[in-house]
């Protein structure tokens, strides 16, 4: 006999949370040791148990959504590691998003913290035009040199310094439509995601994707009314914004004749591969959303099954490999950025004992400034007792993490994504 579950009242409506779901969990507590929150503090109240435990007393109305107990669930990182775990298939990452939407909605959240949500979700991820003036920003701030004028900086702009000084002095794609043809025979058509922060701050990585996928046969297209593919809205519990970027993302895509839509990014791509989720109840747009999911790929995933043509150039580096929360507990693509590697002679890949997240998060280190900055230390840890030279990452958000711990520590590793090394083994045509 299944379980009867109370419906007592409406919490939850608003948000397509399937109330099931909240009680898969078995409080088995296998969970707990890959909870990056829960490894730091100890406390039940700040683990995936724990925050089921408090969804569902919210559900039952045993309890109000009190700051304490938004606390605890807001402190989650949605690394789904726990989910990646979990003998009874809890959907915790869904469940947490539904959470997140519920706190925005039923204004849980301080004035100030609110303020900062809508300024990011609703003007700064979704507009361009807003994103270039952050790259005109940016250049004001380097060539000012305002890192160094510590008096009136404010402190949260400290971790960000590193990634504002790298980086690169041109964007990826101003505006425009661009076509990238690659000059070797039995071509294959791809287009790729730009995405929102990568063309402004990591346009360089941006760029030996488009030659990487070149040299391996690709006839690269970026589209043009592409947007901001909505990850950080959902993490944040803007589920509607969320929405109408996917819809902008599908609408931009849906009609090419490609084989799959490139992302070098395991966030983006993790939620671009579950876009229809977002779509369950708008039939207009549910069936588009599974043939847009159905193309998303991974760059490395994508390339070890073109596969690729071995790289020219040998590199004596040591190199260790991070794997980002969303691309090994989402995509579960933990084996082909190692597989490509491999291919490249000269590299030796030393695994790091504990991979757990490195605590970026998204925009998580702007509102849990230590629990971040304590993952951070403990990845930094892990990466420097392998003594590699560098450490690989497929995720921008984990880069700019572990180069801002590396800066602070001033050692002198080297933060590379995976396509940036597979470019620097490749030799082109001048
Ligand atoms: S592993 Fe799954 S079932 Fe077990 S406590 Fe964690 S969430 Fe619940
Ligand atoms: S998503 Fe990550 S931080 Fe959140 S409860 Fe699960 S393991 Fe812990």
């Amino acid at each position: 006999m299944g379980m009867e579950i109370k419906r007592k009242n409406t919490i939850f409506t608003g948000t397509q949370m399937d109330i099931q779901d909240l009680y898969k969990c078995v409080h088995c507590g296998l969970c707990l040791s890959s909870c990056p929150t829960y490894t730091v503090l100890g406390k039940e109240t700040d683990s995936p148990r724990g925050r089921i435990a408090y969804m569902k007393a919210i559900y039952e109305e045993k309890t109000d959504l009190t700051p304490r107990i938004v606390s605890h669930l807001d402190s989650c990182l949605q690394c789904r590691a726990c989910e990646s775990v979990c003998p009874s298939g809890v959907p915790f990452g869904r469940l947490m998003e539904h959470t997140k939407s519920y706190i925005v909605n039923q204004k849980k959240y301080s004035f100030f913290r609110s303020v900062i949500n809508k300024f990011l979700y609703k003007i700064v991820f979704p507009k361009p035009f807003i994103l270039s003036l952050t790259s005109i920003a940016i250049k004001v701030y380097k060539s000012l040199q305002i890192h160094k004028i510590r008096i009136i900086k404010p402190t949260f702009m400290t971790p960000l310094d590193k990634m504002i000084t790298d980086t690169p002095k041109e964007v990826f794609r101003a505006e425009g439509s661009v076509f990238y043809s690659s000059t070797t025979d039995n071509k294959k058509s791809v287009a790729l995601l730009s995405g929102c922060v990568m063309p402004i701050v990591q346009s360089d990585t941006m760029r030996a994707t488009v030659r990487v996928l070149n040299k391996n046969g690709c006839d690269v297209f970026v589209p043009e009314l592409q947007k901001c593919c909505g990850a950080l809205n959902i993490h944040g519990g803007d589920l509607e914004g969320a929405k109408s970027l996917a819809k902008a993302n599908i609408d931009a895509f849906i009609e090419l004749d490609i084989e799959a839509i490139i992302v070098v990014s395991g966030g983006c791509g993790a939620i671009m591969k579950e876009y229809y989720d977002l779509f369950q109840n708008d039939p207009d747009y549910l069936e588009k959303a599974i043939k847009f999911s159905s193309k998303v790929k991974d760059i490395a995933e994508y390339l070890i099954e073109i596969p690729i043509i071995k790289p020219e150039k040998k590199l004596n580096y040591n190199v260790t490999y991070q794997d980002s929360c969303h691309l090994s507990n989402v995509q579960k693509i933990t084996t082909p950025p190692r597989k490509l590697l491999e291919e490249i002679e000269g590299i030796t890949i030393i695994e790091m004992e504990d991979n757990k997240c490195c605590g970026a998060a998204g925009v998580y280190s702007l509102f849990h400034k230590e629990m971040s900055s304590v993952l951070a230390g403990s990845k930094m840890d892990s990466i420097e007792s392998t003594r590699a030279d560098v450490v690989i990452s497929g995720n921008p958000g984990c880069m700019i993490q572990i180069n801002g711990e590396a800066s602070k520590r001033k050692s002198s590793i080297k933060v590379m994504h995976l396509v940036d090394i597979l470019d620097e083994a490749y030799t082109y045509p001048s």
